[in-house]
């Protein structure tokens, strides 16, 4: 196979935006020199040009989805941090009440602590199953 001749972008370009074949940065078609890191944009007029075009447009789709994975992971992990918060503190609640409706053998405080702690731990099993 031949060495594909170099051209400069701008000739050999119909597309508005070039990528870099260093970075991956989506420059001007005038542009003879890459904004972000100074690589310049002259290009390989074939298959390689275009199996490098493929894998950057490929790896910034799986930037930017990684991106928003992690943001999602981040929610998630704020949401099962306000559940086990609430979780804990409705269960610790009810075990004190129920602690004390013993002591005043209080039948109705004890329901009361049954729920409380009821609710806790659906609360706390909600973290565990919330995909
Ligand atoms: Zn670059």
């Amino acid at each position: 196979m031949d060495k594909p001749k170099k051209e400069p972008v701008i000739l050999n370009q119909t597309q508005d935006s070039k990528l870099c074949l260093n970075c991956g940065f989506p420059n001007r078609n005038t542009d003879s020199q890459c904004m972000y890191c100074r690589t310049s944009l002259t290009t390989d007029n074939g298959l390689f040009n275009w199996i490098c075009q493929t894998y950057y447009i490929l790896r910034w789709r799986w930037e930017l989805k990684q991106e928003r994975d992690s943001r999602e992971k981040k929610l998630l992990i704020y949401r099962s941090f306000v559940f086990f918060i609430l979780g804990v503190t409705l269960s610790v609640t009810g075990i004190f009440v129920f602690i004390s409706s013993i002591s005043q053998n209080s039948f109705s405080n004890g329901l009361i602590a049954l729920l409380l702690i009821g609710y806790g731990y659906v609360t706390l099993k909600k973290i565990f199953s919330s995909d």
